[in-house]
């Protein structure tokens, strides 16, 4: 057991904390990231990428991860495959963190850049056919499905602003829901009801999503919640939409949080309440969840660490003058 000293400590290694290690390696802060279970973040779990600036063609979210972490590391970040199970946030700065590993951290700053995972039904077929017409983004794969026949799943904010976004790229969307009313705000009810795209599929829940002969998603069976009847609806994409679970176990009753359990920031800012802990990416926004505003984000966690660690350093010399 070993114990890691930084001036940036950084929790999470997907776009917010890499560029967070990006930008703080340049500003000579020799930041340390800390991996997590997930090495790279929700890119690696999906297949073609065609909204990341800077590629023409589609580029693919592993290698597109994997080039993040190469740049980190080449501009000077030390990765940690470890997973921190404790933070100690008490006394301020520096920092204390404790890794599975039983390594302990300590960092000057600390940019919590923890994510958060779509969550999903757990069914036949979800996994298997994630990548080939199961998703949880319809901002990141809807563009895959112009002029297709899609399927959303969910009543909620998310599944209404979902099937209102797919309505960009296809004529045919239905809405698929459990119960036989929208959990959504109203106006977002309005916009869905007003659609002549989208039809709404009361009552059911998916109990499989089923490969077609060509390998990619076919149809996917339902299950009536009210007769018990059961149907198959055929579908190129379906989109799974019932929430997202931030990763924020780690800082219940140490930050605030909204109701939905993200991380709550200075608007405007990767700046928590706490003077020196930044947090950044999904973890912090419920609204956007792309890789590019993780990635922007992260710049301005570790801009704002270094201006903080500045302030410190000043205060201390005039201190000691
Ligand atoms: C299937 C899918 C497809 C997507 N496609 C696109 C797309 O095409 N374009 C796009 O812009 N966005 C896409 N997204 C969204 C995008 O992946 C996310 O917005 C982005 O990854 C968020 O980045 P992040 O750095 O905030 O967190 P994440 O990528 O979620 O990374 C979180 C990191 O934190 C680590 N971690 C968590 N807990 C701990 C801990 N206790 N200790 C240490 N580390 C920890 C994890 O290991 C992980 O490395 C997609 C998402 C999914 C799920």
């Amino acid at each position: 057991m070993a114990t890691h000293h930084t001036k940036m400590l950084i929790i999470g290694s997907g776009p917010a904390g890499y560029s967070a290690a990006i930008y703080g390696a340049r500003a000579m802060l020799e930041p340390i990231v800390v991996q997590g279970l997930q090495p790279g973040g929700q890119l690696t779990i999906t297949t073609d990428v065609e909204n990341y600036p800077g590629f023409k063609d589609v580029i693919q979210g592993p290698w597109l991860m994997e080039q993040m972490q190469a740049q980190a590391e080449h501009v000077g970040t030390r990765m940690m495959w470890d997973t921190i199970v404790e933070v100690d946030l008490a006394n301020g700065s520096p920092f204390r963190a404790v890794g599975d590993s039983g390594d302990e951290y300590i960092g000057e700053t600390l940019v919590i850049a923890t994510g958060a995972q779509a969550k999903w039904l757990g069914v036949d077929g979800e996994q298997e056919l994630g990548g080939k017409g199961v998703s949880a983004c319809a901002t990141c794969d809807g563009f895959f499905y112009r002029g297709k026949k899609v399927v959303v799943i969910g009543g909620g904010n998310t599944a209404v602003e979902e099937a209102l976004y797919l309505t960009n790229h296809s004529d045919d969307v239905t809405l698929i829901h459990r119960r036989d009313e929208l959990r959504s705000e109203k106006i977002l009810q309005e916009r869905l009801f007003a659609s002549d795209k989208i039809t709404p599929l009361w009552n059911k829940t998916v109990s499989a999503f089923v490969a077609g002969e060509n390998g990619a998603l076919g149809h996917l069976d339902l299950v009536d919640t009210v007769s018990g009847e059961q149907s198959t609806i055929e579908a190129d994409g379906a989109f799974v939409a019932i929430g997202h679970a931030p990763a924020t176990e780690l800082f219940k009753g140490k930050l605030p949080m909204d109701d939905g359990g993200y991380l709550q920031v200075e608007a405007g800012t990767p700046k928590t309440e706490i003077p020196g802990v930044f947090a950044c990416g999904d973890v912090m926004d419920h609204t956007y969840r792309q890789a590019v505003t993780a990635a922007g984000t992260g710049c301005m966690a570790a801009l704002d660490a270094e201006r903080f660690l500045a302030t410190q350093q000043h205060a201390q010399k005039e201190a000691a003058e």
